[in-house]
């Protein structure tokens, strides 16, 4: 059958979705159900040079180094992308009721070097590196005309959806808004509209004074449970300072990140027996004007619970541990 690549849009939420179908060819490097990794002799990612794959686009090498042998971060196009690479801007097709762009994009892959180490085991200034290659990519692809918008996401072990145990990051740059990205954009607007006032920041002023679901700050982010979380232990990391654009902070605000992310995922080895998990970043979109309203932020969810009925069928999403306990748990 032919391959199918396109985003097509549902008639009646207006969300879009990907159908994808040349991905299923994509080699799989975990062994069974849960996450059980297989070893490094087979890791695609050990020698991102030489074991196949596509040309790296960019190198950091390891903090303190300058000689690129000593690399850190390695950035490379996915090899078995679920969108097609091309700088085309598809137009939206209609047939019928039905409307569909073809799935054009960029995907990326964002390789560190240690095999086994994950963020939690990483350094601050490792994981600061990480953050720099996610800025440089971000604003690389946000020149690209076609591109609606940049998703960095991170999935840890097989029931996060990693398909290769080797710690690395991805980044999406699609031709369409995310329905969940949307979703979250048109909130922060409706609220700022009524309030004069940015929906998080107003959040953020609760959540200090409180303190019953923060876990964690410094000078510049907070660390919380949010208050209506999706999952257990579901995490969200915020700028103190209102700023629509992950892509634009300064290098004491990655210092800080980087800081706030080491805290976080060491804790989630040490309290939660590292857990698998996917992060996130939601930024407001590379060619939006006006998005003085909205505040970029960070979503880190573990993947413990599984989705029934109730989650499909009706959107409520059961959460069996309380976001003030969660916070209790992680404050330690
Ligand atoms: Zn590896
Ligand atoms: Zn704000």
């Amino acid at each position: 059958m032919k391959t199918t690549i396109e985003f097509r849009k549902d008639p009646v939420s207006g969300d879009w979705v990907l159908v994808s179908t040349g991905i299923q060819k994509k080699p799989v490097f975990f062994k069974g159900e849960v996450s059980k990794p297989s070893p490094k002799s087979r890791c695609p990612f050990e020698d991102p040079q030489k074991s196949n794959q596509e040309k790296i686009l960019l190198w950091f090498p390891a903090p303190g180094k300058k000689d690129l042998k000593d690399w850190w971060v390695a950035i490379f196009p996915n090899k078995y992308p679920v969108v097609e690479r091309s700088n085309i801007c598809p137009p939206l097709e209609r047939c019928g009721i039905h409307e569909t762009k073809i799935g054009v994009g960029f995907q990326e892959v964002i390789v560190t070097r240690s095999h086994d180490r994950h963020f939690g085991a990483m350094s601050k200034g490792e994981i600061e590196l990480v953050i720099e290659a996610y800025q440089s990519r971000y604003q690389a692809l946000s020149a690209e005309s076609c591109v609606d918008y940049i998703l960095i996401i991170h999935n840890h072990g097989s029931r996060a959806g990693a398909t290769v145990p080797h710690p690395h990051s991805q980044v999406f740059a699609i031709p369409i808004i995310p329905p969940d990205v949307k979703r979250s954009i048109e909130g922060s607007r409706k609220y700022f509209h009524t309030h004069k006032r940015c929906v998080h920041c107003d959040v953020l002023r609760t959540e200090i004074k409180e303190k019953k679901r923060l876990i964690y700050q410094n000078k510049s982010f907070v660390v919380l449970a949010p208050y209506a979380s999706r999952v257990a232990y579901e995490i969200r990391i915020f700028p103190k300072r209102h700023e629509s654009r992950f892509e634009a902070i300064d290098q004491e605000q990655r210092n800080d990140l980087a800081d706030a992310l080491s805290v976080i995922f060491s804790r989630f080895i040490k309290t939660l027996k590292n857990p698998d998990y996917n992060f996130f970043i939601h930024t407001a979109p590379p060619k939006e004007r006006h998005a003085r309203h909205y505040h970029w932020h960070m979503e880190i969810l573990p993947r413990i619970a599984t989705w029934g009925g109730l989650e499909l069928g009706a959107g409520i999403d059961v959460v069996k541990v309380a976001p003030e306990e969660t916070a209790r748990i992680l404050r330690r």
